[in-house]
């Protein structure tokens, strides 16, 4: 049987009118960053479970406190819109366990980190790239961030004090696919790889022999780019296997 443990509210946080932050405190609950919670509200009435849970990457790092996690609402979604209806000090439940393996640990090492997400996706890297794991695995870090609207952009000062923290050592890669703006890459990441903007883009290389890549988010841009990964001779990473990527599909 599922073991909840009740936790709080302790803070929200709404970027746009979709996209929001819940910090929840549950010092109960530990992971190792890149994994993920699962976040419950009670079932409505006559649901065969008492608990309507949905899994949450953790934004957060874990030696920060209280836990973060990202989503965007759902409009006829049972959880999304729940969750974010909630407001400071109120109970909010989750799996007493994290879970998930894109983590660090499950990653073999190489010159470069290539973390490739769309929307949401981007929850488990801010918390990956706020530990000391990746700075001792690789060389270089490139966070790559696709996203419809440059509104959907948010974490940007949590992206800027890694930047900083990493010097030379750091490249953000933001996309926006539905408007147009010259700071920004425009289109969508796979077809960014096979044209080689996304490299001319950071000046690093994304092959088989330099590069471990990490995908998260929306399932398309998941499917796609692996197809284009595999073009270059990158397989994907298995613990009996090594390979050259990694992924996390939402859904
Ligand atoms: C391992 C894992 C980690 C996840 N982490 C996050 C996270 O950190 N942030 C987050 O926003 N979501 C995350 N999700 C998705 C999340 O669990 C829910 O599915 C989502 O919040 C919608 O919940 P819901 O109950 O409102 O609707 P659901 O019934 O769960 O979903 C309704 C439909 O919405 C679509 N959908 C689901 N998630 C998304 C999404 N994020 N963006 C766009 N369309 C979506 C799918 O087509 C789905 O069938 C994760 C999923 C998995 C498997």
């Amino acid at each position: 049987m599922s073991h909840w443990i009740e936790g709080k509210v302790a803070g929200k946080r709404q970027w746009t009118e979709r996209l929001f932050s819940l910090q929840v405190a549950a010092p109960a609950l530990t992971f190792v960053a890149g994994q993920f919670a699962r976040l419950a509200l009670p079932a409505p009435p006559g649901s065969k479970e008492p608990m309507l849970g949905r899994p949450y990457s953790f934004v957060n790092p874990p030696q920060l406190a209280p836990h973060e996690f990202y989503f965007n609402v759902l409009p006829e979604g049972p959880l999304s819109p729940r969750l974010a209806a909630l407001e400071p000090g109120a109970p909010v439940w989750l799996l007493e366990r994290a879970n998930g393996f894109f983590s660090m640990p499950e990653v073999p090492s190489a010159a470069v980190l290539w973390c490739l997400a769309t929307g949401t996706g981007i929850g488990p890297f801010l918390s990956i790239l706020r530990t000391a794991d990746p700075w001792e695995k690789f060389e270089r870090v490139v966070l790559v961030h696709a996203v419809r609207y440059a509104q959907d952009l948010s974490y940007g000062e949590v992206i800027a004090d890694i930047g900083a923290a990493h010097a030379g050592r750091f490249a953000f890669a933001p996309f926006v696919s539905r408007e147009t703006d010259r700071s920004v890459l425009s289109g969508r990441i796979p077809d960014a790889i096979r044209d080689g903007r996304l490299e001319a883009w950071t000046g690093l290389p994304l092959t088989a022999d330099n590069a471990h890549a990490m995908l998260c988010g929306n399932p398309d841009m998941v499917r796609d780019t692996q197809a284009v990964l595999e073009l270059r001779g990158m397989k994907r990473h298995r613990r009996r296997e090594p390979g050259n990527y990694t992924l996390e599909t939402y859904w």
